[in-house]
């Protein structure tokens, strides 16, 4: 199979095993990792295969052993969880856990996903009634954005920039805002900027105007924080000079296998700026994901812009590919 394809089949209902939970998947999101999968395949993401990871359900099933879920339980997932056993996670650097990766669940694009027990015991969580399934599945996108802010202290006034309107630089300025910071935003689409604005942005703009605004808007400086958010190899590298002295580029987007950026020495040195790569996340970043959403603290229901069943998969990434809408909800 050939990326821009989707085929939906019919498989034999799964069993779980020992500490395994069965899933009906009441919402999956799309997501920019599956974009890039749809369009020109995924290096995470083998093809043919399935894919879908953002997703929450019903416990259909749970396995033997498995003491906190029940038939009937409302749930919340991500996809990966550390094994416990590595140097990095002996490092409690879980995200970059050497196994997380080959030991994900992809196919929530589906009625129903086996959900392993290293995922059941850390990550697999209670749906709060309060909020819906498709809130519920965001999750984890959110998880790897509260990643990418964990450690910068980002205050009540720094000046942000984010780069990229698509969901993930959407999360960044919900999450940026309710930590008080001022907000700019550039991408684009028109439409999404308009989204940004009404999600709270201080400011948004075109790329073309881009220069002229962060002159007006810091004075001249630049901002604290940069937030890559599109993983094009030129904006990585542009990114750096958004920045004020001091300041942060925070890299998040994934760029293409085998890309190389460069920068002036000079304004990484005296300029003291620091590029932070950002990935995945760890459990305690699901952990409080989870109580955002919980809480009511972000709203990202105007990030869902519309649902469709598992036959019309194909419907959402064809408007995804031509830059219509934010995400869509899959509803199996
Ligand atoms: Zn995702
Ligand atoms: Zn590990």
């Amino acid at each position: 199979m050939q990326p821009g394809t989707v085929e939906v089949k019919d498989i034999p209902t799964p069993k779980p095993a020992f500490g395994e939970v069965l899933v009906r998947v009441l919402a999956a999101l799309t997501c920019g990792t599956d974009l890039k999968a749809f369009v020109r395949g995924h290096p995470m993401i083998p093809m043919p295969g399935l894919f879908g990871h953002e997703f929450s359900g019903i416990v259909e099933e749970a396995g033997i052993g498995v003491r906190s879920f029940k038939p009937g339980d409302e749930v919340m997932s991500v996809h990966t969880a550390p094994c416990q056993e590595c140097p990095y996670c002996a490092m409690k650097l879980y995200n970059l856990c050497e196994n997380i990766m080959h030991t994900k669940i992809l196919g929530a694009f589906a009625e129903q996903i086996i959900i392993p027990q290293h995922i059941v015991m850390q990550n697999l969580l209670h749906k709060p009634p309060q909020l819906s399934f498709s809130e519920a599945a965001f999750l984890e996108p959110l998880a790897c954005v509260v990643h990418g802010m964990r450690g910068l202290n980002i205050k009540k006034g720094d000046s942000v920039l984010i780069i990229g309107t698509g969901s993930i630089g959407l999360l960044h300025l919900l999450l940026a805002k309710l930590k008080g910071a001022r907000v700019m935003i550039t991408g684009l689409e028109r439409e999404r900027l308009e989204t940004a604005r009404h999600l709270g942005a201080d400011k948004i703009t075109l790329p073309a105007q881009l220069v002229e605004n962060i002159a007006i808007l810091t004075a001249g400086l630049g901002f604290d924080y940069v937030f890559e958010c599109t993983g094009q190899v030129t904006v990585w590298e542009d990114a750096v000079n958004y920045t004020r002295r001091g300041g942060t580029v925070i890299l998040f987007g994934g760029c293409k296998q085998g890309t190389v950026a460069s920068y002036n020495t000079y304004r990484i040195h005296y300029d003291e700026i620091t590029l932070k790569g950002i990935f995945h996340f760890t459990p305690a970043d699901v952990k409080e994901s989870y109580k955002l959403l919980s809480d009511g603290m972000i709203n990202v229901t105007s990030l869902i812009s519309g649902n469709y069943p598992l036959e019309k998969i194909h419907e959402p990434f064809e408007k995804l590919s031509r830059g219509e809408g934010i995400k869509y909800a899959i509803m199996p």
